[in-house]
């Protein structure tokens, strides 16, 4: 017998969640982002975006789930911890972001989401839903806020209060009613950290990120060279930027991952600097394989290695 009712709805998919590996799960109503369109539309007009041209397209799909999957009436976000055992950046070496160390999470995490519209379909019956991983138009922290997963702290990421900022956040978007969760309140208070921690000046404000100025930005998105006026600012990031999430205070409470497809390779955590410098295409290739590192191609990688190494 199928279940019924919203509660149990509600219930039987947080519990799956959870046995599916994900930490947190918040569910909200899926409606139009009315307090989010002028503010995305702000945020584009001053080119915060940089070359970023995806956060510019799609822009209504942005901000309507129905417009993603006909009937929306829910959207559930789930956060998959990747806080590493080891941070593998240490002295002598250049810096990777740490969601990167292991499997791209785009496939970790898709096949679990599948899983999961899977076991709804079979306990619940014909629902129709789509599973988004940073893959679609979906303004996953401001949804993530508004099912109280967490707030959006002063450097723009989603911040948890029981463990911090360092997950994937994850979206399925369906056309069933559930039980909704609400917003919980900002706890960054009178913090400045990440503010002061930014070292290209990219928090240009508190909760305002200018994403063109950002070091994750500028080694992963940026086809062109490095502007020269960030030369010795990169504090040795070859590929994303942790800092504004190291110095949170929230991430005193990360708990490591339990993912083993998140450990780095033993290559990759035995790197050092020479090592990277004297990286060629095959063991690019190699390493990172199946990573996220992948996305800045060798030749971004090397141009990146390049511009922090003679910094
Ligand atoms: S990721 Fe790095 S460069 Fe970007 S805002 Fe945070 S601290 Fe600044
Ligand atoms: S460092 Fe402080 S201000 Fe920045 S996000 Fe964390 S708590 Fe908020």
């Amino acid at each position: 017998m199928k279940l019924s009712g919203k509660s149990t709805y509600t219930q039987f998919i947080k519990d799956k969640s959870r046995e599916l590996g994900f930490d947190f799960c918040g569910i909200a109503k899926a409606a139009f982002l009315e307090e989010e369109a002028p503010r995305l539309e702000t945020w584009l007009r001053q080119n915060n975006h940089g070359q970023m041209a995806y956060m510019a397209n799609h822009f209504d799909k942005r901000l309507d789930p129905a417009k993603l999957v006909e009937g929306a009436k829910s959207v559930i976000t789930l956060l998959y911890n990747y806080y590493p055992h080891q941070d593998i950046c240490q002295e002598g070496s250049y810096k990777v972001s740490k969601y990167a160390y292991g499997e791209d999470y785009h496939f970790v995490i898709k096949k679990k989401l599948q899983t999961l519209i899977h076991l709804i379909r079979e306990e619940i019956g014909d629902v129709n839903g789509r599973a988004f991983v940073d893959s679609a138009p979906v303004m996953e922290r401001t949804w993530a806020k508004k099912s109280g997963v967490g707030w959006i702290g002063k450097n723009s990421l989603l911040l948890n209060k029981q463990q911090g900022s360092f997950f994937f956040i994850a979206e399925l978007i369906i056309d069933l009613e559930l039980v909704y969760d609400g917003p919980i309140k900002d706890y960054c208070g009178t913090c400045t950290r990440c503010l002061d921690a930014c070292p290209t000046d990219a928090i240009t404000q508190p909760y305002v990120v200018d994403g063109s100025r950002c070091i994750s930005y500028f080694t992963i998105e940026l086809k062109e060279a490095i502007p020269q006026e960030y030369k010795g600012k990169f504090k040795d990031w070859i590929f994303g930027c942790d800092i504004c999430q190291d110095v949170c205070p929230w991430n005193r409470h990360a708990r490591p991952h339990k993912e083993p497809a998140f450990e780095p390779s033993e290559e990759l955590a035995k790197m050092k600097k020479n090592d990277w410098e004297e990286m060629t295409e095959e063991v690019f290739r190699k390493i990172f394989k199946r990573s996220a590192v992948k996305r800045t191609k060798f030749a971004g990688l090397k141009r990146n290695i390049k511009f922090v190494g003679e910094g």
